[in-house]
């Protein structure tokens, strides 16, 4: 019998980690948001700056709890640098 082993090739496994998080990755984590950042402009950073965010549409209406749009923000900010 031959002791080789399995060569496992998981190349998926690198893509974890916070080096490769992404905003939709965020966004997926604030299910109740993300629905409501599918009607954003496209490209739409749906950060405090961004124009049009449907978030900021959203808030206003009183369909989102602002402090989860804030906590929504302060991860997506932490990804520019
Ligand atoms: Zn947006």
């Amino acid at each position: 019998m031959p002791t080789g082993g399995w060569i496992i090739d998981t190349p998926g496994v690198r893509s974890f980690g916070l080096g490769h998080v992404n905003p939709d990755n965020i966004l997926r984590g604030f299910p109740d948001l993300a629905a409501v950042a599918e009607t954003c402009p496209r490209g739409c950073t749906h950060l405090a700056d961004a124009p049009d965010c449907a978030l900021d549409e959203a808030v206003e209406r009183g369909e989102v709890d602002p402090a989860r749009v804030d906590s929504l923000r302060r991860l997506l900010g932490s990804l520019r640098g």
